[in-house]
């Protein structure tokens, strides 16, 4: 740095130090700090913002904006141009912010009257804890000794964000008008996407008022009409909506079979000889039900007495004639309904064209509207502690399903940025459907094989709307755990052999069972196993419940006659737990033979590489296996040894860092030394940043989600392999925490598509 600059750093780090050490409370600081940069660099305005849940960036601190914009402006990393650099962890300078790509307007600012930008981040610990802005209303260029000096006042600013008294401030300020007071609250997502709309309360129960009625015959015939003229309207309703099929379909048929059932329409008339009104006796047998069902650890049944006072609520209705459409609550085209809980024929009540969020706050991931919901393309978001009582009908709402946020009564910018994001995801949807029928090749010519992971039979309609290679991963499991009792070798079939059906020639590869851990079944008793994920778990339950594994593979066998069949086994330990479970394939194909002859053309046997142990046997097991899928998932996990499962930890180890992608390098070496069919099947092929960085290891076939096949398509087809391999083979000896800032940057670079 040359003299002048460095002695003007040690005049402004000197005001600072002062600043600092002052007994000014926080926010006085952080604005007489913002200030004197400002004035420093003879800029007009100055921001001061810091990171929150390292995924938005708070305004905290400002000086020359006209009004008060502390805590009223919020931003996600990646989103305009100081998102962009929380994002990339790289300084920025704009000489016309205008014209910039990555600018959003925030109308707070008034940023539209400035004209040059300098934005600096905060870093530590190779994260983006913050960033600093400059702006200035007359065209000027930022030199690149200010933005060095700016860099060297940015890491005293970082020590002071991360201190003990702006962490308590920063949290004290979080939770009093925290984002949840003013307008924003975190929850947890049980559907992604964008939604903006005018809010709908969702109110369920009725009181029943009157208990005892003399007249048994009339509250019998009032029964009798009710109960009709309720099963003909949703009769209507379902056959309107028309889903395709899934198991969302499955859920809302399960429901009209219930709101049709003749034991529980007769326990409600035995409730009425009995003496009660018709709608005592409805709740009656509800509750009759309710004390039978509601200890049940098994979350089926308990989805079923959802289901059953959704249908008990909307026979109340009926019965009092004041059965109201919901929808015509508001007079909108774009609503968020708002629920305690909600049944799928609920949601149904609803005009789902007119649907833009879900918002229910004692929502799970497993229940039924969820699914439903994820069927018609509606982000949902739950666990928003006291957002029902706070919300009034009318109030306008956004949904945030990728971040897991609620906005309440938005401010202006916070919409104008909804509408930009929607707009946004509309173009790049359109522009994935696009991608459909072109080549899944990189710029440079080399093709890569892309497959769909699929588990929930919703992800079936991915294989026609992808067009991809195939399967490259059935999670068998699902079915498993979304039925009340152990499919036995017919159902399997069946199931497999829809799943062969919808994949025609296409490849598939069906794992066997992976239960355990955190995928429990229903009907088995919870093993209470002290580390259920290195447990007895996968493959290490089926080969000791040898019978479960037998029909499984007999299923696959019948499901794939004269087809190819591919088998993988999940969580293999070593080769000879590899030996054990083909050779009981093997058994079981022999046994076929002479008992049908009928086969499948072709058997291949492979495995999942998850469990370290098996990578320093991979030349033995690539000898005796036709081909790998690396579950990168669970390979992460015991690698770091560190939980997938647990939110405390999501953020301590980066798999794009040396150890994880020296490990991968390795195995594909291996394989293709070998000569053996390899892939990647865990999230990491699902995220385009990491598997541009697979494709750079050399990793030719990827097996993702559907709803990430297209940004990953996207990708490939925008990256130059040989560039990409080494400049990610050059990061493998950086002793960084994470790659990902420089991959992030490399890819903005090189016009790579990371969406
Ligand atoms: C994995 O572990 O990466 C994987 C694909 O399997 P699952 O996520 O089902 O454990
Ligand atoms: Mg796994």
């Amino acid at each position: 740095m040359k003299t002048k600059a460095l002695s003007q750093a040690m005049e402004i780090l000197k005001v600072v130090r002062k600043i600092t050490e002052s007994s000014d409370l926080a926010q006085v600081k952080l604005e007489k700090v913002t200030k004197a940069i400002a004035q420093s660099f003879k800029s007009d305005s100055a921001a001061f913002y810091i990171a929150i849940d390292n995924n938005y960036l708070e305004l905290f601190a400002a000086y020359g904006f006209k009004k008060d914009v502390n805590n009223k402006v919020s931003l996600r990393f990646g989103e305009g141009l100081v998102g962009d650099i929380a994002k990339t962890n790289r300084s920025m300078v704009v000489k016309d912010v205008l014209k910039h790509p990555k600018f959003v307007h925030i109308e707070e600012l008034e940023d539209q009257q400035y004209k040059s930008f300098l934005g600096v981040p905060l870093v530590r610990r190779s994260r983006c804890i913050g960033v600093i802005t400059l702006y200035s209303k007359k065209t000027r260029e930022y030199t690149p000794l200010e933005v060095e000096i700016m860099e060297t006042v940015a890491l005293v600013l970082a020590e002071l964000t991360s201190s003990e008294e702006m962490a308590t401030f920063r949290n004290r300020i979080i939770k009093e008008r925290g984002f949840s007071g003013r307008e924003r609250i975190k929850g947890l997502s049980l559907n992604k996407g964008y939604g903006m709309g005018i809010a709908i309360v969702h109110h369920r129960r009725q009181m029943v008022n009157k208990i005892f009625a003399e007249d048994k015959e009339k509250e019998l015939r009032r029964l009798n009409v009710a109960h009709a003229q309720m099963n003909e309207d949703l009769d209507e309703k379902f056959n309107a909506t028309k889903l395709g099929i899934g198991e969302h379909t499955e859920i809302l048929d399960a429901y009209r079979m219930f709101a049709k059932d003749k034991g529980w329409y007769k326990r409600i008339s035995d409730n009425i000889q009995s003496g009660l009104t018709a709608e005592a006796a409805v709740e009656r047998a509800y509750e009759d039900m309710w004390n039978r069902l509601s200890g049940t650890q098994d979350t089926y049944l308990r989805e079923r007495l959802n289901d059953l006072r959704d249908v008990a609520d909307r026979l109340q209705s009926y019965l009092s004639g004041d059965y109201k459409d919901p929808a015509k609550q508001v007079d909108s085209d774009d609503i968020i309904i708002v629920a305690q809980n909600l049944g799928p024929a609920e949601l149904m009540d609803y005009d789902f064209k007119k649907v833009r969020g879900l918002i229910i706050e004692d929502g799970t991931p497993t229940m039924h509207v969820a699914i439903v919901a994820k069927a018609l393309n509606i982000p949902v978001i739950s666990k928003t502690r006291g957002l029902f009582e706070e919300i009034k009908t009318g109030q306008l709402l956004a949904v945030d399903g990728d971040e897991n946020y609620v906005y309440i009564n938005p401010s202006v910018s916070v919409q104008e940025r909804f509408k930009v994001k929607l707009a946004e995801k509309k173009k790049l949807q359109e522009k994935l459907l696009e991608l459909r029928n072109l080549a899944s090749k990189t710029s440079d010519g080399t093709r890569v094989g892309m497959y769909i992971n699929v588990g929930l039979a919703f992800d079936l309609d991915y294989i026609e709307s992808t067009n991809c290679d195939g399967i490259g991963l059935y999670r068998t499991e699902i079915p498993f755990m979304a039925a009340d009792a152990m499919p036995d070798v017919d159902t399997q079939t069946s199931y497999y052999k829809q799943l062969m059906d919808k994949a025609g020639n296409k490849k598939v590869i069906f794992r066997s069972l992976d239960v355990g851990s955190d995928k429990l079944l229903p009907y088995w008793s919870n093993m209470n196993e002290e580390n259920p994920a290195i447990g007895w778990r996968s493959i290490r339950i089926t080969l000791d419940r040898r019978a479960i594994l037998r029909k499984q593979i007999r299923a696959f066998l019948r499901a794939a006659e004269g087809k190819e069949l591919n088998v993988m086994f999940p969580m293999i330990s070593d080769l000879a737990e590899f030996e054990d479970a083909k050779e009981t394939l093997l058994i079981e194909l022999e046994k076929e033979k002479k008992k049908t002859g009928k086969t499948p053309k072709k058997v291949n046997v492979g495995l999942m590489i998850e469990v370290p142990s098996v990578i320093f046997q991979i030349e033995d097991i690539l000898e005796k296996a036709d081909f790998i899928s690396i579950g990168t998932n669970d390979l992460a996990q015991f690698m770091f040894a560190c939980d997938r499962g647990n939110p405390k930890l999501t953020e301590r180890y980066d798999i794009l860092s040396s150890p994880f992608l020296k490990i991968m390098k390795y195995i594909v070496d291996k394989a293709d030394k070998a000569g053996v069919y390899c892939s990647v099947c865990g999230e990491m092929a699902s995220n385009p940043i990491e598997a541009m960085v697979l494709i750079g290891l050399g990793y030719r076939n990827l097996s993702a989600s559907g709803s990430s096949f297209g940004r990953v398509k996207s990708m490939i087809r925008s990256i130059n392999v040989s560039e990409v391999s080494e400049y990610v083979q050059s990061l493998l000896k950086s002793s960084q925490k994470s790659l990902r800032p420089q991959l992030i940057a490399y890819a903005y670079d090189h016009g790579i598509e990371i969406y």
